[in-house]
């Protein structure tokens, strides 16, 4: 399926071709058109609304168990995070003990990495 990414959109305001580009919110990769001219940015729809619902999740505090599984010990992760990250199947991610009293978990960022290259 064609994505409106792949479509050469004009400024309305001044009639110059634009250029497609990134722009960075919060860390989170949003496509944009950008008009040379007048600087006018149009961000990709999709994205914004990815954006939103990253912003939505990201004021949520999860309280979740730790439980032990043999050896180790296992947090269960919220259904909303997994689904944001697009988790479809049991996968391998990042796990680093930041700060004392703080771990973080990366997950490898597949969704955004698809529509790369443009
Ligand atoms: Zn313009």
């Amino acid at each position: 399926m064609a994505d409106i990414f792949d479509a050469d959109i004009v400024c309305d305001a001044c009639k110059t071709k634009t250029v497609k580009g990134e722009i960075l919110k919060e860390g989170f990769k949003i496509r944009a058109w950008r008009c040379p001219k007048c600087a006018k940015i149009w961000p990709h729809p999709l994205d914004m609304a990815q954006y939103e619902d990253f912003k939505k999740l990201k004021q949520r505090d999860f309280e979740v168990k730790l439980r032990q599984v043999g050896n180790s010990w296992s947090v269960s992760i919220p259904k909303e995070i997994i689904n944001f990250e697009a988790v479809k199947a049991t996968k391998l991610v990042r796990l680093s003990l930041d700060n004392p009293g703080r771990v973080s978990i990366s997950f490898t960022q597949i969704k955004r990495v698809i529509n790369r290259g443009q």
